[in-house]
């Protein structure tokens, strides 16, 4: 339980995230006398990432932040180019292409599972789509055959921001692993965290990650020619980068520092070795909650459709337009009784740095009602007692009683 929130019921808690064995792991990472920074903590965190999604490469970052802009990189996005995402994310999945020439088109949800619509992306994309970016919404997984088929009969790259998604299945296949490329957060309110922050970025191909591993460390993203040069007499460990064996003959962008620490990626590692356990707890805590709104008649339920598993980073309702409960009154209840609710996410379209762009209101209706009218999300995560849980539905029933009219001008 949060001891700074004031609430009874934070909506997330670090609680059963963190426990004895990355305390044990730090001790060890810490004390070994071995550089903090490029190491082999990182390596084995990578190589059982990348073995537990099946893709060749993982590269650690970090954030979930950096993982996408490098991914946006890797695109090599034009000026007038186009992308598709999604109104019902966190800002974070495109933020890097704001101030850039390239124009982001956002495809609505659907109203069942809050993820990208298949269905309208005939309708958004235009001859000069280049990527779809897209997010597993909450943990549950968007419709990639749909979207896959779609993408690959135009032409067009898909990028998974899967910054919730980890733990999820889709067909059998994790998220990550079902696209050109997948985006990992670390962040202390995900799956798993390293630290408080980190990322990872996964791919099949080998030259994006030549290329992610130039970026993150510190030197350029170029192409280069091969100079046939002679070294000098000094080794050439000395030289910095390609310096001497190649020319640059065009720069993309500079590089930066993304390093992920020595401890945080050990932390990382024992974390994934327990990712079947906190998601499971997580399933659990889910699985209750819907049953206990599945008895009333309140709420419409998140649909987790067939082949999917949840991965249930947010924990997602509706509020029936029927039921004469007023979503922001219950929210305001449910606050005032010390349950924390975020609604998450505020249409990214409404943004203001995004209506500077020309995006506004009506653009992705369903992803508005949604928000503005029925979303709610409850707070779903490992550290959550059985005893807290009762007490968060206990409170749940009773502001849903003290929000509902009492003359019967509703009928259900
Ligand atoms: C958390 C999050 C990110 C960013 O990850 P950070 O590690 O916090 O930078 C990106 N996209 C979504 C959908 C997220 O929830």
């Amino acid at each position: 339980m949060s001891q700074t929130s004031g609430y009874t019921l934070p909506y997330r808690s670090l609680g059963g995230l963190i426990g004895d064995e990355e305390i044990g792991v730090l001790q060890e990472v810490l004390t070994s006398g071995e550089p903090l920074s490029q190491g082999r903590w990182r390596e084995r965190f990578e190589g059982a990432f990348s073995a537990l999604l099946g893709v060749r490469h993982a590269l650690s970052v970090t954030s979930g932040t950096v993982a996408l802009e490098i991914a946006i990189r890797l695109l090599e996005l034009a000026p007038g180019d186009e992308v598709i995402t999604s109104p019902q994310t966190y800002q974070a999945t495109v933020q890097a292409l704001l101030g850039t020439g390239v124009h982001v088109r956002f495809c609505d949800v659907d109203a069942d599972t809050l993820n990208i619509d298949p269905a309208l992306l005939g309708a958004v994309a235009t001859s000069r789509t280049r990527a779809i970016i897209l997010v597993h919404y909450g943990g549950l997984p968007a419709a990639m055959n749909e979207i896959m088929k779609f993408a690959r009969a135009h032409g067009i790259l898909v990028v998974e921001d899967c910054a919730h998604a980890l733990g999820a299945l889709y067909e059998g296949r994790p998220p990550g692993a079902l696209a050109d490329i997948g985006c990992f957060s670390f962040h202390s309110s995900k799956t798993i965290t390293t630290l408080g922050e980190g990322g990872m970025i996964t791919f099949d191909r080998d030259d994006w990650a030549e290329r992610v591993r130039r970026i993150r460390g510190n030197e350029c993203d170029g192409v280069y020619r091969e100079t046939g040069g002679r070294l000098t007499e000094v080794p050439k460990a000395l030289y910095p980068g390609l310096a001497y064996t190649h020319d640059c003959l065009r720069l993309r962008a500079p590089g930066t520092n993304a390093t992920m620490s020595e401890p945080a990626a050990a932390v990382g590692l024992v974390q994934l070795r327990r990712l079947a356990a906190l998601s499971a707890r997580r399933r659990r805590v889910a699985e209750r909650i819907d049953a206990h709104l599945a008895a009333g008649a309140t709420f419409r339920p998140q649909v987790t459709p067939a082949g999917s598993v949840h991965g249930h980073h947010l924990y997602t309702c509706f509020v029936r337009p029927g039921s004469g409960v007023d979503r922001d009154a219950l929210v305001r209840a449910l606050e005032e009784r010390g349950v924390e609710v975020w609604l998450r996410y505020f249409p990214l379209h409404l943004l203001p740095e995004w209506r500077a762009r020309g995006h506004g209101d009506g653009e992705c209706p369903v992803a508005e009602r949604a928000w503005f009218d029925e979303q709610l999300n409850l707070p779903c995560h490992p550290g959550m007692t059985d005893g807290e849980l009762d007490r968060m539905l206990a409170v749940l029933d009773e502001a849903v009683a003290a929000v509902r009219p009492r003359s019967g001008t509703h009928v259900e």
